[in-house]
């Protein structure tokens, strides 16, 4: 049988614990004589309780009372309050062990009379015990409302432990009222916070006394369920004084299928727990459940023996609901043995006990009570309420002033921004301004400027045509005398020339020769003058022409030197024939004059490059030195003597003339003994002219 088994070990471990205790209790005492010795109150009181504790778990009962009452006087002299609140509390309990009830409410109400002047005590503890006694003595109302000012306490200091407590508390007055569905209620509350809270203890007796609720109710199954979860967590647990709850509601569970003999298993080894554990109220409540058993299995003479020790026991420790309860089963037994009158007498004193436990009066008072609680609670759901409102006040004020500070420094930037920009600006008008009249300076200037380049082009001009028909009449002028020099120093050569001596007819040589080098000086500076681009012929040439005719003209020249000239593709260009052939020819027949070879090579040939044909005369003759290049295209300019080279000076001159007055250039590259080429440029014809060539 598994409960014998459990006894064995119930049993030993209570002496194991007294034995402890009894070495705990004497090495306590030796420590209090010391602290006596000390004069340490505060250690000493400590001490008092510890022992006081001690003889508790010792079920000496008496002597922790004495004990706790030194502790308590000691207390309240040296008025170490918390340490008064907590030995009063333990004086309460050992009264309520010890099934004095009236003694531990007066204790607890002394408790709290003493501590409600004093500030910052903490009566909540107080309140709850002083509760659990009102409801084992059935001031159901008077345990509602201690349950309800604690329960308000432990909810300001967020204390779950007492929380949970107190509604398992107010669970069992609804419970013993016979009001299950309102004890449920509790009962649910209890075992959700306390599963929340992880309070195994309160798991266990909110399952306890639902499985209690459920039975009562008639709900067998559902209690069922629940009373086999706490008969399992209170053994797992070993949670002593709670356990033999749990096994006497599964022997109500088994009572309740019709399995009496299950039934009476279980109540009593429910009986053996409560009288291990000095549980009276239990063991009360075991017995009656034993005697209401033992009617059912018609064991008359037995049952009233069970329930009678209830009935002693309920009242000598003043347990009105106990009381209660068996005043039932008793009138249910008497009836059952057909005594009906004890039976009657019996009904009457449930009904006038009953009567005084859940009268309109109490309950009227707990529902005041309640009133008052919830009023309580509302008025600090109002001040929390209130007091978020306020937050929430502030907050937004504090919002609207960080907003409204975020507005004026964006203010306050954008118009220092707005400042420093119109400063920039100003600076930068006055700048432009400056610079626009800078501008208009220099625009007044350039404009004079201009005005004077035009009117030194006009007079450049001016000077040019004047410089022009000067040249043109000079050379035109002097050509006539000069002519007249050469001729008259002909004929005098030619008819004197046996009748003067040698150096006569040397000088007259000389004379004859330089008339006649100045006669083609004249005619080059003549044609010079003579170049006027303007009136040039806008039609196309052929530069194959153009070197044909050069060429022709220089047949005689070509012919002494031997010299080669070979000719490329050339194009059509929009060019006066006349100054093609001018251009062509200076430059093929100084290619030919500058050579020393025994046979002159020159090559002519263009391409087409930017809008402008390029053409190349290349010969093989003497070179020109790098740094006079630029020089030759000067007039007048020359590198070699006369006596070596034939020549004045303006071949070049001309060339250059003719190609700038056709938007082109000339240049050279040469070297020194390794030939020359010269190229000039012309711009390709428009397609109009072209085709209309
Ligand atoms: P010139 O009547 O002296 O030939 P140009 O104006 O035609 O006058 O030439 C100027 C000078 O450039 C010449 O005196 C000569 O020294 C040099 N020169 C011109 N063409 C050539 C060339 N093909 N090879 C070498 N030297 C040249």
């Amino acid at each position: 049988m598994p409960f014998a088994l459990k006894k064995t070990t119930t049993i030993l471990f209570v002496l194991t614990v007294q034995v402890l205790a009894a070495t705990n209790l004497d090495s306590l005492s030796n420590l209090l004589q010391r602290v006596q010795q000390q004069s340490n109150h505060q250690e000493e009181i400590d001490l008092l309780n510890k022992i006081g504790e001690a003889y508790t778990s010792q079920n000496d009962l008496e002597k922790a009372l004495s004990t706790f009452e030194k502790a308590r006087a000691l207390a309240k002299k040296t008025k170490d309050w918390p340490a008064y609140e907590t030995v009063l509390i333990n004086k309460a309990q050992t009264y309520m062990s010890l099934g004095q009830n009236p003694q531990a409410i007066e204790t607890l109400s002394n408790l709290i009379e003493d501590l409600k002047p004093i500030k910052g005590s903490n009566l909540s503890n107080a309140y709850a015990k002083l509760a659990e006694a009102y409801r084992r003595s059935g001031n159901n109302d008077l345990a509602y409302e201690y349950n309800l000012a604690g329960l308000q306490i432990f909810e300001e200091e967020k204390d779950t432990f007492n929380i949970v407590r107190t509604l398992y508390s107010i669970g069992s007055i609804f419970f013993y009222q016979d009001n299950y569905e309102l004890a449920l209620e509790y009962f649910q509350k209890t075992l959700s916070l306390g599963r929340t809270a992880n309070l195994e203890r309160y798991i266990f007796s909110s399952l306890c006394a639902m499985g209690g609720a459920y039975n009562r109710m008639g709900q067998t199954k559902k209690s069922l369920e629940y009373n086999q979860q706490a008969y399992e967590l209170g053994k797992r647990l070993n949670i002593k004084s709670g356990l033999p709850y749990a096994v006497m509601n599964l022997g109500a569970n088994y009572a309740e299928m019709d399995d009496i003999e299950k039934a009476l298993i279980y109540y009593k080894e429910a009986l053996s727990l409560n009288r291990e554990n000095n549980d009276t109220w239990g063991e009360c409540g075991t017995l009656r459940i034993i005697g209401d058993a033992l009617i059912e299995k018609k064991d008359f003479e037995n049952s009233i023996k069970y329930l009678n020790e209830a009935l002693a026991i309920a009242e000598q420790h003043g347990f009105r609901p106990r009381k209660l309860e068996v005043q039932r089963t008793i009138a249910d037994y008497y009836e059952k043995i057909g005594d009906y009158k004890l039976f009657a007498e019996f009904i009457e004193k449930y009904a006038l006990l009953k009567d005084t436990l859940a009268n309109e009066d109490a309950l009227a008072k707990m529902s005041e009570s309640k009133t008052k609680y919830e009023i309580l609670q509302k008025e600090k759901e109002l001040a929390l309420k209130d007091a978020k409102f306020i937050l929430q006040q502030r907050t937004f004020l504090l919002l609207g002033i960080c907003i409204l500070s975020i507005c004026l420094w964006l203010l306050v930037t954008q118009n220092r921004l707005k400042a420093k920009n119109n400063r920039i600006l100003a600076q930068k008008n006055k700048q432009i301004k400056k610079q626009n009249e800078e501008l208009a300076t220099a625009y007044a200037l350039q404009k004079e400027t201009n005005e004077k380049i035009k009117e030194q082009n006009r007079q450049l001009e001016q000077s040019n045509i004047e410089l022009k028909r000067f040249a043109f009449i000079a050379s035109h002028d002097l050509k006539e005398p000069l002519r007249t020099i050469g001729s008259y120093a002909n004929l005098l050569q030619r008819r004197y020339k046996d009748r003067i001596d040698e150096n006569a007819n040397e000088f007259l040589d000389y004379i004859t020769g330089s008339a006649k080098r100045l006669y083609t000086l004249l005619n080059d500076v003549l044609d010079y003058s003579k170049l006027n681009v303007n009136k040039k012929e806008n039609i196309l040439t052929d530069a194959n022409e153009a070197i044909q005719i050069a060429n022709e003209n220089l047949k005689t020249k070509i012919a002494n030197k031997n010299a080669q000239i070979s000719i490329g593709e050339l194009p059509k260009l929009t060019a006066d024939k006349l100054h093609l052939v001018q251009l062509f020819q200076n430059l093929i027949d100084n290619s030919i004059k500058y050579s020393e070879s025994q046979q002159p090579v020159v090559e002519i040939a263009s391409t087409e490059n930017n809008g402008f044909y390029e053409f190349s005369i290349k010969d093989n003759g003497i070179g020109i030195d790098p740094e006079l290049q630029p020089k030759i295209f000067e007039m007048f300019k020359r590198l070699h003597t006369r006596d070596k080279f034939e020549g004045n000076g303006i071949g070049l001159a001309i060339c250059k003339k003719i190609v700038q007055e056709y938007g082109g250039e000339i240049w050279v590259e040469s070297a020194e003994g390794k030939g020359s080429t010269f190229y000039f440029t012309l711009p390709v014809p428009e397609k109009e002219t072209s085709l209309a060539a």
